[in-house]
C-alpha cells in the first residue's frame, strides 16, 4: 500500500541517475522542481466562468504553468486561486504523504551501506534517496531554494 501510494517518488528516486541529464533540459514543476510534464491551470478552468463574471481577474489573473503529474493531482481544482497559495498546499500534502521517508535519521551514505545489501539495507538506501528528494521538493514548495 505504502509503495503504491509512494510510487511516484520512489520511481523518482531509482532513475534520479538517468533523470539528472532530462532533467537539466526539463522544465520543472513549479510547485516542486520534479521535471514537469502536465500544464496547471490557476486559478482552476471549473471557477473561472464565476471569477470572470464577479469582475475578479484582476485579483486573480488567469494563467498556466508547468507542473508534475502528482502536484497537478493534488490539487486538481481545488479553489486555491494563485501560486503562493497552490505551492503552500503542496508543501503540507508532500510532508503527509511522504511523513515517513521525512522521519528517517540523517545516516550518512557510508552508515546506510553499513546496514549491508540485505532488505534493510536497500530498504533504508531507497529510503534516504525519496527522503532527500522530498526535502528539496518542499524546500521548493516553501519558496527556500
Ligand atoms: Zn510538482
Amino acid at each position: 500500500m505504502a509503495r503504491k501510494t509512494n510510487g511516484y517518488a520512489i520511481r523518482a528516486a531509482q532513475s534520479e541517475k538517468r533523470h539528472l541529464d532530462a532533467r537539466d533540459n526539463a522544465v520543472p514543476c513549479t510547485y516542486c522542481g520534479m521535471p514537469a510534464d502536465s500544464i496547471d491551470h490557476i486559478p482552476p478552468r471549473a471557477y473561472r466562468e464565476f471569477i470572470r463574471a464577479q469582475g475578479l481577474e484582476a485579483r486573480y489573473p488567469f494563467i498556466e504553468v508547468m507542473s508534475c503529474r502528482e502536484c497537478n493531482s493534488a490539487l486538481g481544482a481545488r479553489a486555491l486561486w494563485t501560486v503562493p497559495v497552490r505551492k503552500r498546499r503542496i508543501a503540507a500534502y508532500l510532508k503527509r504523504k511522504y511523513a515517513k521517508y521525512l522521519r528517517i535519521p540523517d545516516w550518512t551514505p557510508a552508515e546506510a551501506e553499513e546496514m549491508g545489501g540485505g532488505m534493510l539495507g536497500s530498504y533504508i538506501r531507497e529510503g534516504l534517496i525519496v527522503r532527500d528528494v522530498t526535502r528539496d521538493r518542499i524546500k521548493r514548495a516553501e519558496g527556500k531554494t
